[in-house]
């Protein structure tokens, strides 16, 4: 067998890897494993895998115990968005989902992924602007039209933020959606 054939890697083996690599375990089996790669505006880690943007505790939940049954949300016990540690995890419904919020008193409105009108955040957009990926996929993970990406991208929407002192994407790999963190972002926002 020549040693360039391909290892057959298992599906699961390459999305515990894949988690791993953006989880920081230091807290311990028990505390929250916070995730290093990617955090939207409410805090709550995002991974490209199998072609899309996935939300990491979902997959992460996922891995440890299986695929989350239909319509199902996985749900913090820690109250911590960042964290992916499954067993701080559990599946609930919808509607636990709202009865968790409201009971955490953090409802938000649903200015979700999927909503058109989704307020962009200056944060959010310095983070559009470093995205690599089609703006298709960058457009659907911040429910955003690809023409509002690609005005974003070109500086004619949002034009009084600076660049972003985070404009790695350069460095990184070829073909992959990366969002930089930008969680220390410092900017003004315009009126
Ligand atoms: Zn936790």
């Amino acid at each position: 067998m020549s040693r360039r054939s391909r290892p057959r890697v298992r599906p699961e083996a390459a999305l515990q890897e894949r988690l791993d690599h953006y989880t920081d375990k230091s807290a311990g089996p028990d505390g929250c494993w916070l995730w290093k790669g990617f955090l939207n505006e409410h805090g709550y880690g995002g991974v490209r895998w199998q072609g899309r943007w996935q939300r990491a505790h979902r997959l992460s939940f996922e891995a440890a115990k299986g695929p989350i049954p239909e319509g199902g949300h996985i749900l913090h016990r820690c109250d911590n968005p960042p964290c992916v540690n499954p067993a701080h995890l559990h599946a609930g419904s919808h509607r636990d989902n709202m009865r968790d919020m409201y009971a955490k008193g953090r409802r938000r409105p649903p200015a979700g992924e999927r909503n058109v009108n989704a307020k962009l955040t200056a944060e959010m957009v310095l983070a559009i602007r470093v995205a690599t990926g089609s703006q298709n996929e960058i457009g659907n993970y911040f429910g955003i039209t690809p023409a509002t990406v690609s005005k974003i991208k070109l500086g004619r929407l949002w034009r009084h933020l600076p660049a972003s002192d985070a404009m790695a994407a350069d460095r990184r790999p070829k073909g992959e959606l990366v969002l930089a963190p930008t969680s220390n972002a410092q900017f003004t926002e315009a009126a």
